[in-house]
């Protein structure tokens, strides 16, 4: 579904990823693991062109493209077709839960306002909020907002879903009922890529991990293989710290 080739980006004189290898096939769960500051998220943020990449070729659902001069009407393509959760959730103050679900159908997809509240409706009952829909996010938990935004995520029928982190902003309660609602889209085959500091997802949930450090990959393979039998010194001490 998705392969990305020496992904290179800087800030300033910073190298921050020096040259990404990444193949995620359909049903894919990958988690990216690695100390703070290793690259996680830039990493997010420049397959999703949040970031504008410096170089590095993407294939995506079978479309091969140049990472660092891609048009826009390509990142529009391929945007179509993924869905992100951030870590923080994202959601607009002003519009109720079933607005904030229902606004990438409705204006950028001119879908009618009754098909949307159809989807919203169906997406948000798969997240356990359905009986929220009038409510504002400054009503919600965190993990209810995370939830929201996972439904807002699942409203566009992408591909594949983005996670940056999407509960380090919640406590362990909060977090574990975010965590079961991604278990469940990941037991349903949803192809995704989460960015997390959850060892016990990555163990259990995904299916492949990829260690990064110091803006590389170090290691990456099947989360038994990566969890049970590390191979790379720097993710058995990574391994050892998080224990
Ligand atoms: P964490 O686990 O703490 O979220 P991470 O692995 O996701 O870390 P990144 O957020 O990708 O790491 O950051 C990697 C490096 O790039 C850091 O040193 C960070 O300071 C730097 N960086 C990230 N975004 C920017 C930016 N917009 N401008 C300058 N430097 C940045």
């Amino acid at each position: 579904l998705l392969e990305v080739k020496n992904l290179k980006k800087s800030f300033a004189k910073t190298e921050v990823l020096k040259g990404i290898d990444l193949k995620v096939n359909r049903g894919d769960v990958v988690s990216i693991l690695g100390p703070s500051g290793s690259g996680k998220t830039t990493l997010l943020r420049c397959i999703n062109f949040l970031e504008k990449p410096d170089g590095g070729k993407l294939s995506f659902d079978g479309e091969d493209y140049d990472l660092s001069g891609i048009s826009k009407s390509d990142i529009a393509a391929i945007r179509k077709k993924t869905g992100f959760v951030f870590q923080g959730y994202n959601l607009f103050a002003n519009k109720n839960v079933l607005e904030n679900v229902t606004l990438g159908l409705t204006s950028a997809r001119k879908i009618p306002k009754n098909e949307a509240d159809e989807k919203a409706l169906e997406v948000l009952k798969k997240v356990g909020m359905d009986g929220y829909t009038d409510y504002y996010p400054s009503q919600l938990s965190g993990g209810q907002q995370q939830r929201v935004a996972i439904a807002r995520a699942l409203a566009t029928d992408p591909s594949i879903i983005y996670f940056d982190e999407p509960t380090s902003a919640l406590d362990p309660q909060l977090t574990s009922e975010v965590l079961e609602v991604m278990r469940e889209l990941a037991d349903e085959g949803m192809t995704m890529i989460v960015v997390t500091h959850e060892m016990g997802f990555a163990k259990e949930v995904s299916s492949h991990v990829v260690f990064m450090a110091d803006g590389n990959v170090v290691e990456e393979g099947s989360s038994a293989d990566f969890f049970d039998n590390p191979k790379e010194v720097r993710t058995r001490e990574f391994l050892r710290l998080t224990e």
